[in-house]
């Protein structure tokens, strides 16, 4: 009988010790917890943190706010000077208020009266020419030398069927005619608004009025000097088409510099080798900040775009700390992402950890919303694809996991969005480093105030946090880094 109960424990035991050590060769999916998602969602989106302008306080204190919960989720520190915060300066150049424009001795205020919609320095004195697009041949033939050209604007030939289309409309007419006039020497060019262009006016103007970002080094860090663009109302139509009336366009630029950052943790792998290699979570922490409202709402909140990746990054902070891969783990949350991609094109060229070991950057923005089955993963077919070890582990993660629909149009190069151009994998696939970019892409509530926590799909933000894990997870114990695929070229 004793030596029953001897043989029982020692079976028990060797069970329990395998079952033990088969639990934690499987990831800890069990630490992503939705109501903790939730809880920081709700956190991260309250109206206190104002939008989470880059280069405002109110990014900087929304900063804060990740640090500190990076450092509960049990990351360590991997900025500058052993802190979580790796700073950057951010160059503005905005239109000045001492712009002044006129048609002969009329003056037009700025922004009320006349748009500009680039920001560029010009001192212009030049007699009005107004051109019939609707006959192409006028644009070569017409003697466009050291004119200000008149244009009717006009949506014809443009495929409006995008995203924000309104605020998109004034960059796509000048997109239409800018190369051929300024190629032929126009000294500027003046569109006279149409409906869609006097529906866009408003809401162009945040982002207009704001003017330019960039890092130190970056196109434009520096104010350009430009023939300049203006658009007039409908009601200036008769003054710019007066025969001999003359432009004075004097467009002033003045130059601001302000602080962003990126939040930067780490868990160090546990392998002796591998452990110097880092797999990188990346996701941005600014949104859009206070401006248009809608309806009584003027908080640019931004729950998805991109709290729900930050809150996801914490997630996945919390299983790897749980459970360690083989290889460290790198997250950073970047910053100024809304003022074009700043915080990662920082972080690329400047890595807080070694040069070259930074193995593969899995990035994500807007991972909360639309068919609760389906979602996106970008950089996953040509021109867009740099690793196919990267994307078959991220589909086998999905087959194992959540068996989303992968919706494959947004990453074709013919997707009138460009999405893979708007993250902050870029910049690091640029670079030449295997990156990935999961996504449940847009929605009518994109950069409005509604974007909110209420709009977030806690239980599918619970799902492609645990898809993007379980990719991290492969990554991050396979014994080969994911390679990269030969002759990557993006088409822009
Ligand atoms: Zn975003």
């Amino acid at each position: 009988m004793k030596k029953n109960i001897l043989l029982f424990l020692f079976i028990f035991s060797a069970f329990y010790n395998y079952a033990q050590r088969t639990k934690l060769s499987l990831p800890a999916i069990a630490a992503i917890r939705p109501s903790e998602l939730e809880r920081d969602l709700k956190e991260l989106t309250d109206d206190h943190f104002r939008g989470r302008e880059a280069g405002t306080p109110d990014e900087l204190k929304a900063s804060v706010w990740l640090a500190e919960k990076a450092r509960e989720a049990g990351l360590s520190p991997a900025g500058d000077d052993g802190t979580f915060f790796q700073f950057f300066s951010l160059q503005r150049n905005k239109i000045s208020d001492r712009t002044t424009i006129r048609i002969n001795n009329e003056s037009f205020t700025l922004w009320k009266d006349v748009l500009l919609p680039q920001t560029a320095e010009a001192n212009v004195n030049a007699p009005l020419l107004f051109l019939d697009v609707t006959e192409p041949s006028q644009i070569d033939s017409a003697n466009i030398r050291g004119k200000a050209v008149v244009i009717m604007a006009s949506r014809e030939g443009l495929n409006l069927d995008i995203s924000l289309p309104e605020r998109r409309y004034p960059g796509f007419v000048l997109r239409k005619y800018s190369s051929t006039l300024i190629n032929n020497g126009a000294a500027a060019i003046i569109f006279i608004a149409d409906e869609a262009g006097e529906k866009g006016w408003q809401a162009v103007l945040p982002a207009v009025t704001r003017g330019n970002y960039d890092i130190e080094g970056g196109p434009n860090a520096v104010a350009k000097t430009l023939p300049p663009v203006l658009w007039f109302h409908k009601s200036a139509e008769s003054l710019l088409k007066q025969p001999g009336a003359m432009l004075h366009a004097n467009v002033i630029v003045e130059r601001y510099e302000y602080p962003s950052v990126n939040i930067v943790g780490t868990i160090k792998g546990t392998d002796p080798v591998l452990s110097k290699e880092y797999v990188l979570f990346s996701g941005h922490q600014d949104h859009d900040g206070i401006r248009t409202p809608y309806g009584n709402d003027s908080i640019y909140n931004g729950a998805d775009d991109n709290a729900t990746t930050c809150v996801a990054m914490l997630a996945i902070a919390r299983t790897f700390k749980a459970q360690p891969s083989k290889r460290s783990v790198l997250f950073v949350w970047h910053g100024a992402e809304e003022r074009g991609l700043l915080g990662s094109k920082w972080y690329a060229s400047h890595p807080t950890v070694p040069n070259h070991s930074i193995v593969a950057v899995m990035n994500a923005d807007m991972i909360g919303r639309n068919n609760p089955d389906s979602a996106a993963l970008l950089g996953a077919s040509p021109p867009h694809m740099n690793s196919r070890d990267m994307v078959e582990m991220a589909h086998e993660a999905n087959r194992e996991g959540p068996k989303f629909l992968i919706d494959t149009l947004w990453d074709r190069p013919e997707h009138p969005e460009y999405f893979y151009f708007r993250s902050d994998h870029l910049p690091y696939a640029r670079l030449g480093i295997p990156a990935i970019y999961f996504t449940t892409t847009l929605h009518d509530e994109y950069h409005t105030p509604m974007d909110d926590a209420s709009g977030i799909d806690i239980r599918k933000l619970t799902r492609m946090t645990q898809w993007i894990y379980r990719t991290g997870w492969k990554i991050a114990n396979r014994p080969q880094k994911p390679r990269l695929v030969e002759n990557f070229k993006l088409e822009r």
